[in-house]
């Protein structure tokens, strides 16, 4: 079967034909062969599927030079779009081996070049290119924001800080959110290695900035826990529940376990309980997750699971309970905990943070989407994703 490569080149050679400009082209050569010959070798090696053979001889028979350099581009970004990155990576060689072309077009055949290198996972190669691009070149800012995304693979936050800086002044916007992420992921590297002041500093750069991630405030918090600052923990922990309720996922677990730690339940319970009064929304949100995260015996908290169980309809239906509310007790009738129990297990099943951009889903929180490398877009679901059990239970036939 021909592949599209084939079709691809088998077009170029055709038109390269039909249109007469190369017969003209090498007709002013006297050490070519006339074009007759020349495609229609190359269409030989095509309909032989020897697409490898096609591409080596339309290098050898169409010179670089500035009437053909777009056709040479274009075939090279096609094969790197289509994946076949070994075959784009050869043709932007040879467009960078000639010594009469333009510095523009070298560098654009350098910039890609690199796209090809950091599309074949060839990360030090490209990483080379960018940086040389990245100095005053027409491919100045888009090889630093390559730049910066090979350095997000790579974990190196200085270096992604740095690159978003330049960014900053090439492009006149703002990457204050970006640099406050590296800064917090420093800051948890830190916090790793039992160098809580190192973090601290890390997060103090952090708040300097116009605009930054409450990541900020997690991690501050988990060094003044760490500090045995408590106190300074549990209110900064209920601030993000309170005003960040997106981040609740990894604010609540904490907070209970600071309470815990303290034998100060009683105040986990008040705090808990003037929320239940105020915002059903959040409170709601508690409860699931406290399911998720399976923490038991805090009376306030298991009051916010029987209300997220009691006011989910699809869970209402799934158990059979009537919306009617005379029935509402019914639902006392099955055990609250084997609701929970299930619960749990069919949520972690399932995906818990979705990208609120691109859609991806993932069971942790991920801070970086992997899908469209944007910061702080995932949020939690705030109940069990039923649609996506269902669509992965097998069909029942009679
Ligand atoms: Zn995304």
């Amino acid at each position: 079967m021909p592949t599209e490569s084939t079709f691809i080149l088998a077009s170029i050679f055709i038109i390269l034909a039909a249109t007469g400009w190369a017969l003209g082209y090498f007709g002013e050569r006297d050490d070519q062969p006339p074009l007759n010959i020349d495609y229609l070798k190359g269409l030989n090696f095509l309909l032989n599927e020897q697409t490898d053979k096609a591409v080596e001889h339309f290098l050898k028979m169409v010179r670089v030079d500035n009437t053909t350099i777009e056709t040479h581009f274009a075939l090279g970004n096609l094969f790197r779009k289509r994946g076949e990155v070994n075959r784009a990576i050869r043709i932007h060689q040879n467009i960078i081996a000639r010594p009469d072309i333009s510095c523009e077009q070298r560098d654009q055949a350098f910039y890609s070049l690199a796209k090809d290198y950091h599309h074949a996972g060839l990360l030090d190669r490209a990483e080379v290119l960018f940086r040389r691009l990245s100095v005053d070149s027409l491919f100045q800012t888009q090889s630093l924001y390559s730049l910066t995304e090979i350095y997000e693979i790579e974990g190196e936050w200085k270096k992604c800080i740095n690159c978003s800086e330049k960014l900053a002044k090439v492009t006149r916007k703002s990457f204050d959110l970006q640099i406050s992420h590296y800064l917090c992921e420093l800051a948890e590297i830190a916090v790793t290695n039992g160098d809580v002041k190192k973090s601290l500093e890390f997060i103090g750069s952090a708040k300097k900035l116009k605009t930054m991630t409450r990541r900020t405030d997690l991690v501050k918090a988990k060094c003044e826990k760490l500090r045995k600052r408590y106190t300074n923990a549990i209110k900064i922990y209920r601030d993000i529940i309170q005003n960040s309720a997106y981040l609740i996922t990894e604010a609540l677990p904490e907070l209970v376990d600071l309470h815990e730690q303290l034998i100060s339940l009683d105040e986990l319970n008040e705090f808990i309980n003037k929320i239940r009064q105020s915002n059903q929304k959040l409170s709601r949100d508690i409860g699931y997750t406290v399911i998720i995260n399976n923490i038991y015996d805090v009376s306030s908290l298991n009051d916010c699971v029987n209300s997220y169980i009691e006011n989910d309809s699809t869970l209402k239906e799934f158990l059979g309970i009537s919306h009617d509310k005379k029935d509402k007790l019914k639902i006392e009738t099955i055990s609250l905990d084997r609701i929970r129990l299930s619960l749990s297990k069919l949520a972690r099943s399932t995906s818990r943070y979705q990208c609120e951009s691109c859609g991806f889903s993932s069971q942790k929180l991920l801070w970086l989407c992997p899908s469209c490398k944007q910061w702080e877009t995932q949020r939690p679901f705030s109940n069990v994703q039923f649609d996506s059990i269902l669509q992965r239970m097998p069909l029942i036939s009679d």
